[in-house]
């Protein structure tokens, strides 16, 4: 094992602290979910590890310890307990109706990859996009029904006793969206998920069978000479910065590294969302066009950069689906940020009457909730970066959720009793929902309409200037009077109240989640609230394509590339895009967790035998 580096580093430059001629360790790139879990798989094998990440100790679990830590599972005790019927057939359908695998075919185009059209051409290596893709979502969503549940349970997880139902559909049988609610929220959010595999990978650091590289930035993959097989990685270590987790740090190098001689080596650095002009480079204006969006929140710290995508891809790994992402219609900008044009993600239930930026209602089944992909489609068609959400206080306690650990104390702390108070009997909202209520600079509050939709153009002038669309008093009264009018009709045509009325039929909704159908203008239910929703980045669907062991696939598309394997969100999910175009949502810490036990489980099967 070849290693250079400067005092700084020599806590992991010590190969003879590793029990000597045993193993070679297998290096991980990435402290985030996918990497502790890959390092748990190995660890319980005994087999040594050396965990690098850009970023210092204090931010172990990357973003999954942001996460609300929402996790898609199927048929579980959770979902039996509130009386949902769900089983893997319905879950399968129910994905690939939602990622629409269109990129499976052999229709050589010459070009060396998809062309994005759907039209599944492959630049002769005869194999679409889609082809791991697909595979994994068969994998995944069977391992979801069948094992998911007990696995993360087994390591100490457990779930809120109130189900979630995240993406409740495109209004169709057959296409996008959850039938039934799946998306179980950890009791301690990210931050328990994130536990749940730290602690064991920190235990097997004290025996040293794990050693940790932080501040430690890999540029470049080291691959053998005779074979091509890849044996280490090389990059500067960085200057020591204390910022707290999520802050963006320094990028100033004290040093380089080179570490080679590894079993092999694992990819496990997240996506792109960080990175808002990768993004933009990204954005497949065909598809959600017209133009790419020029604002957007950012959903994820500055570390989710994606170098390490062009980086594996220079050393030959192949990248696939790179126009497909997951970004979010329903961004605010956070009040007291912790990363750069930090955006907080509301999670809507139903209820909210979304405006486009003209004050256009969105049309069926764009509501909030329902279609993340189709919503943001239309959102890029109307030539804005922005919508509204109107509604009243009533509605803005019982249904905005924020996401993200640190935006729901009550989950993150486990208290049971801030939960109900907070959820249940408050007609205020959570505190952090008040917070944004009161200090967001999206939120206009107003007792009576025309004052709020003079609010509404006040705060687009002050953003915007004259550039963008002045709200029509009397044209938005119209659309509201005529939605207020549906709600007393008990056979409404109104699509979106059919969609209130059917979510209350699940009981813990009509609860916690669905405020009773009701006018959006009736006074009593006051004051009126408009929010402006931006753009928010998040997920990657797209990545390092990968086969079912996580091993990386070469450019050609066909063979593997020995000693280097993809995990978590830098191989879409697995495969290079497990979701296809869509999410179900909770598929993310999902998808970490079962890529990165493929990867821990292949790697270890390859040195054990
Ligand atoms: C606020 C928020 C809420 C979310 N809620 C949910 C949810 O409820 N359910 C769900 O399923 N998903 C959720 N997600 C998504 C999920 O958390 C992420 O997709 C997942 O955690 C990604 O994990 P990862 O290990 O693949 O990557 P990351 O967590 O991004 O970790 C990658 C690590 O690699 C390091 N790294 C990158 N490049 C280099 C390099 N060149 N050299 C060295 N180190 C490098 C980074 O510093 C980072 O520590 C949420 C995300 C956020 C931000």
């Amino acid at each position: 094992m070849a290693t250079k580096t400067n005092s700084s580093a020599s806590a992991w430059d010590t190969r003879e602290s590793w029990a000597k001629g045993v193993q070679k360790p297998v290096i991980i790139i990435g402290a985030g979910l996918a990497g502790l879990v890959t390092a748990y798989e190995l660890t319980q094998q005994q087999i040594p590890v050396l965990i690098i990440d850009q970023e210092g100790r204090q931010n172990l679990g990357g973003q999954a310890f942001w996460s609300l830590g929402g996790i898609f599972c199927v048929d579980s005790v959770e979902q039996r307990r509130m009386g949902i019927k769900d089983s893997y057939r319905l879950a399968r359908r129910d994905w690939m109706g939602s990622a629409r695998f269109d990129r499976l075919g052999d229709d050589d185009d010459g070009e060396g990859e998809g062309d994005g059209s759907g039209s599944g051409k492959t630049g002769g290596r005869g194999r679409g996009q889609d082809y791991w893709g697909k595979q994994w979502a068969e994998a995944f969503v069977k391992f979801a029904a069948e094992e998911m549940e007990t696995y993360v349970k087994d390591k100490g997880l457990s779930f809120l006793f109130n189900v979630g139902w995240a993406e409740r559909g495109d209004g169709t049988a057959q296409g996008h969206g959850n039938s039934v609610p799946r998306f179980h929220i950890t009791w301690g959010a990210g931050p328990e998920v994130v536990r749940v595999f730290a602690e064991p990978v920190l235990e097997a650091e004290k025996k040293g069978l794990v050693k940790f590289a932080f501040r430690h930035v890999v540029d470049e993959l080291i691959l053998a000479d005779d074979n091509g097989r890849a044996i280490g990685v090389r990059g500067r270590v960085l200057e020591d910065d204390g910022a707290e987790r999520g802050v963006k740090s320094s990028r100033a190098a004290i040093d380089k590294f080179e570490f080679t001689d590894a079993a092999a080596v694992v990819v496990a650095t997240g996506g792109i969302g960080g990175n808002v002009e990768a993004v933009k480079k990204a954005w497949p204006v065909d598809r959600l066009g017209p133009k790419t969006p020029q604002n957007f929140v950012l959903g994820v710290p500055a570390h989710v950069d994606g170098r390490m995508l062009g980086i594996a891809e220079q050393s030959g790994a192949n990248v696939v689906n790179r126009d497909r992402m997951w970004h979010y219609t329903e961004g605010l900008q956070n009040w007291d940020p912790i990363w750069p044009g930090h955006g907080i993600r509301v999670l809507p239930a139903p209820s909210s009457l979304w405006l486009d930026a003209e004050g256009k209602r969105l049309p069926p089944f764009l509501y909030p909730g329902t279609d993340t992909l189709a919503t943001l489609k239309h959102i890029c068609g109307t030539g804005h970066d922005y919508t509204w959400f109107v509604l009243n206080q009533t509605i803005i306690a019982r249904e905005f959720a924020l996401s993200g650990s640190e935006q729901n104390p009550d989950l993150t702390s486990k208290s049971i009793w801030q939960f109900l108070k907070s959820r249940i009997f408050s007609s205020k909202g959570t505190v952090p929902v008040q917070n944004f209520q009161k200090h967001g600079a999206d939120f206009v509050v107003r007792d009576n309409l025309e004052e709020l939709v003079k609010g509404m153009n006040k705060l687009v002038m002050s953003t915007g200037g004259n550039e963008l669309p002045v709200l029509d008093y009397e044209a938005i009264k119209e659309v509201l009077e005529s939605r207020d009018d549906q709600v007393e009709n008990k056979y409404a045509k109104d699509a979106q109240i059919m969609l209130i009325r059917n979510g209350r039929n699940y009981w813990p909704d009509s609860r916690a989640r669905i405020a009773p159908p009701h006018r959006i203008l009736d006074p009593n239910h006051g004051p009126l609230i408009a929010v402006r929703m931006n753009l928010l980045t998040r997920k990657t669907l797209g990545g390092l394509e990968t086969n079912l062991k996580s091993n990386i696939m070469r450019a050609d598309g066909k063979t593997t590339f020995p000693g280097l394997y993809a995990c978590g969100e830098v191989a879409g999910f697995g495969g290079g895009g497990v979701h296809g175009y869509s999410s179900l949502e909770g598929t993310f810490l999902g998808g970490c967790i079962f890529s990165g036990r493929a990867a821990g489980l292949a790697i270890a099967g390859e040195i054990l035998g």
